[in-house]
C-alpha cells in the first residue's frame, strides 16, 4: 500500500475526487493506493501558488509538500477560460473580482466583462501534477461550454452557475454531482491519473 498526499484544502475538491475514487468501476485500480488529504499530515498552511502557468501552481504546490513533509504528492489547478476575454480569468479564476475570492463576485465581473459579447464559448482546464519517486508526471482535464447571461442553478461552486457545457442545455449548477462527474475538467484530470497509477 503506498500513500499519496491530495494537497488541497478545498472541501468540494476532495468531495469530488473521493466521488471519483469511489465509484465502482475505479475500485478495483485504487486498491493499492492510500489517498488522505492535507489534514491528515497536519499542513493547515496556506500553499504558495505563484507561478503564471496552471502547470507550474500545480508542481508548486505538489514541491511544497514534498519538500516540507515529506510525502509523495499531487495537487491541482484549474482555470476558467474565457475566449472572448483572452483566456481570462485563467490563472486568476479564484480572485478574479479581488482578494476576498468570493464566487458571487467573480460571477458578476465575468458577465460584466461579456455584457454585449456574443461569443461566450469557455472552458474549465484542470491540471494535475503529481511528484512519485522522485519523478514529475502531468494529467489534463478540459471541458469546453459557453457562458450564460444569468446565473441558474445552486450546486457545485465557483464559476458553476453561469457555465453550460457543450452537448447540455443546463448549468453545471444544476447536475447532480454524479452528472458532473461524469464530464467535469477536474474528473477527466483525475481518471487519467488513476489510469496512471492502476498501471504504476
Ligand atoms: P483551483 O485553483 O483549482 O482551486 O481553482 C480556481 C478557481 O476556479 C476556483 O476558485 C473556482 O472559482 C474555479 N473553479 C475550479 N473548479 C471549478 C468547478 O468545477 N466549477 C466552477 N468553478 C471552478
Amino acid at each position: 500500500m503506498k500513500t499519496l498526499v491530495f494537497a488541497t484544502q478545498n472541501k468540494h475538491k476532495i468531495e469530488e475526487i473521493n466521488h471519483v475514487l469511489n465509484m465502482k468501476i475505479f475500485q478495483e485500480q485504487t486498491r493499492q493506493w492510500n489517498i488522505i488529504g492535507l489534514a491528515e499530515i497536519s499542513c493547515f498552511e496556506d500553499i504558495p501558488e505563484t507561478s503564471d502557468t496552471l502547470e507550474g501552481n500545480a508542481l508548486q504546490k505538489a514541491k511544497y509538500v514534498l519538500d516540507n513533509y515529506g510525502h509523495d504528492c499531487f495537487a491541482d489547478d484549474t482555470g476558467f477560460e474565457i475566449d472572448s476575454l483572452g483566456g481570462k480569468p485563467g490563472i486568476y479564476s479564484a480572485r478574479y473580482a479581488g482578494p476576498q475570492r468570493n464566487f458571487d463576485d467573480n460571477i458578476h465581473k465575468v458577465l460584466e466583462e461579456l455584457k454585449g459579447n456574443d461569443n461566450r464559448k469557455a472552458r474549465f482546464r484542470t491540471i494535475i501534477a503529481l511528484l512519485l519517486d522522485s519523478k514529475q508526471y502531468f494529467f489534463e482535464g478540459l471541458v469546453e461550454g459557453r457562458v450564460i447571461h444569468e446565473k441558474c442553478g445552486t450546486g457545485g461552486f465557483g464559476y458553476d452557475p453561469v457555465f453550460v457545457p457543450d452537448g447540455y442545455n443546463k448549468t453545471f449548477a444544476e447536475m447532480s454531482l454524479d452528472e458532473k462527474n461524469q464530464i467535469s475538467h477536474r474528473a477527466l484530470a483525475v481518471k487519467k491519473l488513476i489510469d496512471f497509477l492502476k498501471n504504476y
